[in-house]
């Protein structure tokens, strides 16, 4: 799981700049309602660039929303063969969006041509019996309430603010423990249309759905980017990473190669998923280095930090700082959630604390250097390090 804060940043600083966003559409409106048609016309077009663009990069959720979406403006602007029964059970519109939204927010995204793209198809379809169920439910829970003489508001708020509620409330959990932006979209689109139902908006529908799709294909961006600039397992930014900003790098800089001492002897002690969890506390420590230094997974159990305009000494000596937090550093290591009886029994696999210790070669770019000769300066310094012992900064 993402921590909390992470989780947290990634949905508050969403919701705030989707909000600015609409509030400023809200505001402005005289500027662009002459120019409306514009929007009305080119907004098929962007249903259907959003709905390719993230079926190929397997954003499903976002796929399937826009889908949706699209399907929902086309039946408002021209006349289908079920527009008159949607009108009449405007209700079950509702609810069914919110409860998409929530559906979605809690399958995992995955390939939209494919069984699994399927499969998510029927339980969709399942959303729109579930709405038709509950609203069967909620009316009958009315007439209950109203025989025993319950307060009239508590049955009134069944069968819209129920499902409207729940969706938010899980949205939001989701959106904060896994940090996802796809998760954020589906609960700002809960909120738009619940926002929507209270005509707390006043948009026209083409407008509210272009920002909408606008907003989707901006989060299929981000996400992809840094799905491709960052390490899964870390999520320090990668090696490609540090390969883009040495194309931005000016002249002067220092490069450090860090590398964890008897890695591989460690695995053999602990099994490798603890090795993982070794990895990724030492990745989130490193990070807490200062000077400007900026942290990549340069490849297994070894990390690049390179202090752009800082001299050798500054960078060594804060280096110095991270080898012994690193050293001092007593991991708490999570026991497997599948664990026998026994092994609980003899406390066997329990939390533990562990402590690894790094190695670091650090080199400043001399005239005429590349990056990769400097790296490579960095890789030899740090063999030296190795060699006297490990443990230490070398240069
Ligand atoms: P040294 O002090 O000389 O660096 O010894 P070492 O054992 O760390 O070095 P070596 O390069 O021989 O081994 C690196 C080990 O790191 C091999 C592999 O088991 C482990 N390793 C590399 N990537 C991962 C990973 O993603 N997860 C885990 N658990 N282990 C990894
Ligand atoms: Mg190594
Ligand atoms: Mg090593």
């Amino acid at each position: 799981m993402v921590d909390v804060a992470k989780g947290l940043k990634a949905t508050l600083s969403s919701l705030l700049i989707i909000g600015a966003i609409f509030l400023g559409v809200i505001e402005t409106q005289q500027y662009w309602l002459a120019k409306i048609s514009i929007f009305e016309q080119s907004l098929y077009g962007l249903f259907i660039i959003t709905i390719l663009f993230s079926s190929y990069f397997s954003h499903s959720s976002i796929a399937f929303l826009s889908a949706i979406l699209g399907l929902f403006y086309l039946t408002i602007n021209s006349n289908m063969a079920w527009s008159p029964w949607l009108v009449e059970n405007e209700n079950w519109l509702v609810v069914n969006g919110f409860l998409v939204c929530g559906l979605l927010g809690l399958i995992k995204d995955r390939g939209v041509l494919s069984i699994h793209g399927f499969n998510q198809i029927i339980l969709l379809g399942l959303c729109g019996v579930t709405a038709y169920l509950w609203l069967i439910t909620s009316d009958i829970l009315m007439q209950y309430l109203a025989v025993n003489q319950y307060p009239e508001t508590w049955g009134a708020y069944l069968p819209i603010e129920v499902p409207l509620f729940s969706v938010i409330v899980l949205l939001l959990w989701r959106s904060i423990s896994t940090a996802s932006l796809s998760v954020v979209a589906l609960l700002v689109s809960a909120l738009v249309w619940g926002f929507e139902h209270y005509q707390f908006l006043n948009l026209p529908w083409s407008i509210i759905l272009t920002l909408l799709v606008s907003y989707y294909i901006l989060v299929v961006v981000v996400d992809s980017y840094s799905l491709a600039y960052r390490d899964e397992l870390t999520g320090l930014p990668s090696r490609r990473a540090l390969k883009k900003l040495s194309l931005s790098l000016g002249n002067s800089y220092t490069v450090a190669m860090v590398d964890i001492d008897h890695f591989k002897s460690f695995n053999d002690k602990y099994g490798h998923d603890i090795g993982d969890q070794v990895l990724k506390l030492v990745a989130s420590k490193l990070t807490e280095v200062k000077k400007g230094g900026k942290v990549f997974r340069y490849g297994g159990e070894e990390f690049t930090i390179v202090f752009p305009r800082k001299s050798l000494a500054h960078s060594k000596q804060e280096l110095e700082r991270i080898r012994k937090l690193i050293a001092n550093y007593k991991m708490v290591i999570r026991a497997p959630k599948r664990q026998t009886k026994e092994e609980r029994a003899n406390g066997k696999n329990s939390n533990k604390k562990v402590s690894v210790t790094i190695s670091i070669g650090v080199a400043k770019r001399t005239l005429k250097q590349d990056f990769e000769q400097t790296l490579k300066v960095a890789d030899q310094a740090l063999y030296k390090a190795k060699k006297s012992g490990r443990n230490n900064v070398s240069t």
